[in-house]
């Protein structure tokens, strides 16, 4: 994601506390109470501008979506498109993923979605990636027994050494594309990335992962 610097975004984030959380304190009630439903909650972790929880907050009424986005300077695009669209379905977090259960409780998940995040291609940044062990550790935590990862991402190098790091975690994988786009998948709603990456004929690879069978 490239980075403008916005002195304003931080302020301008604190100011809509009803669509952003920004610190756990925050967040003092379960996430069904702060939608005020029982719903699903689904969650995608590195959400960037929040164009794909926008997309999916209409598509899906019956779903809660959180987003999760650490710069401030990218999330406040995603704040002022849902001051447009007023979604009661959607909020995001302006946080770390690395504190992800300090925003959601135990198996508190039902999806957890990672699109187009960060390749860090060098060996020396694997624990940075966001399907490195460490991290799948702390999905593992914060999804539901019976909840699913739905990884997309135009980086077949990265795309690879997380079908590697799940399947070494002991992850059960389907649903796989290396080619989504021109796959038989009718249910898919495009990320701003993805977007960006289609439109310069860059194939799109998908999975779904699960820790237990399902
Ligand atoms: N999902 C969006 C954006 C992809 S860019 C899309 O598909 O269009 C990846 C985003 O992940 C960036 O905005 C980056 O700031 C965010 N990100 C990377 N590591 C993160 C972390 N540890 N915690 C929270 N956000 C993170």
């Amino acid at each position: 994601m490239r980075l403008r610097h916005k002195p304003w975004a931080k302020e301008y984030i604190a100011n809509h506390p009803q669509y952003v959380i920004s610190s756990p304190a925050q967040k003092n009630k379960s996430w069904k109470e702060m939608f005020n439903n029982d719903n699903p909650l689904y969650v995608e972790v590195g959400t960037g501008k929040g164009k794909f929880l926008d997309n999916m907050s209409v598509k899906s009424p019956h779903i809660n979506f959180v987003g999760v986005e650490k710069f401030e300077s990218v999330l406040v695009t995603g704040v002022q498109r849902v001051l447009e669209t007023k979604p009661t379905n959607l909020k995001f977090i302006n946080g770390d993923v690395n504190d992800i259960l300090e925003y959601f409780n135990s198996g508190e998940i039902d999806r957890l979605y990672i699109n187009f995040t960060d390749p860090w291609p060098k060996k020396r940044h694997e624990k940075r990636r966001l399907t490195y062990k460490s991290f799948l550790t702390l999905y593992e935590q914060a999804l539901h027994p019976h909840g699913e990862i739905h990884m997309k991402t135009d980086n077949q190098g990265l795309f690879e050494y997380s079908l590697e790091s799940m399947s070494q975690y002991g992850m059960k994988l389907k649903n796989i594309s290396l080619d989504l786009h021109n796959s038989d998948y009718e249910d898919n709603v495009m990320t701003e990335y993805e977007e960006k990456f289609s439109e310069k004929g860059q194939r799109i690879f998908r999975l779904e992962a699960s820790f237990r069978e399902i």
